[in-house]
């Protein structure tokens, strides 16, 4: 999968903060191990930074696991690689059946 493509299928996804659409150019691929993707995306409308993982398929949707990542997180899950192809199947089931405000369901801590 090609970083453009992954740029253009998340400028799909909105701002948490203000529903703004991401603009492409303002959305950058920081890694991905297999269809899990890492990117940093700036709102150009509230100018809030968020950091993604995303789940993307040459076929679907994209689908992010979190639009609220900490740097440090971030290399957890890049270092650690926590997610197994399995957590990532039922992360993708259980997210097709949801309603997607993720905002809401990962401020439960
Ligand atoms: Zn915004």
């Amino acid at each position: 999968m090609e970083e453009g493509v992954i740029k253009k299928l998340m400028a799909s996804i909105k701002c948490g903060v203000c529903g703004q659409h991401y603009e492409v150019d303002n959305i950058s691929v920081l890694g991905h191990r297999q269809d899990l993707w890492f990117l940093r995306a700036f709102c150009s409308a509230c100018h809030t930074q968020c950091l993604m993982a995303a789940i993307v398929k040459e076929s679907a949707e994209p689908v992010v696991i979190t639009s609220d990542l900490t740097e440090a997180e971030l290399d957890k899950f890049k270092n650690e690689g926590r997610l197994t192809a399995d957590e990532m199947l039922d992360m993708h089931n259980f997210l097709r059946g949801f309603d997607g405000d993720f905002s809401r369901l990962f401020s439960r801590r």
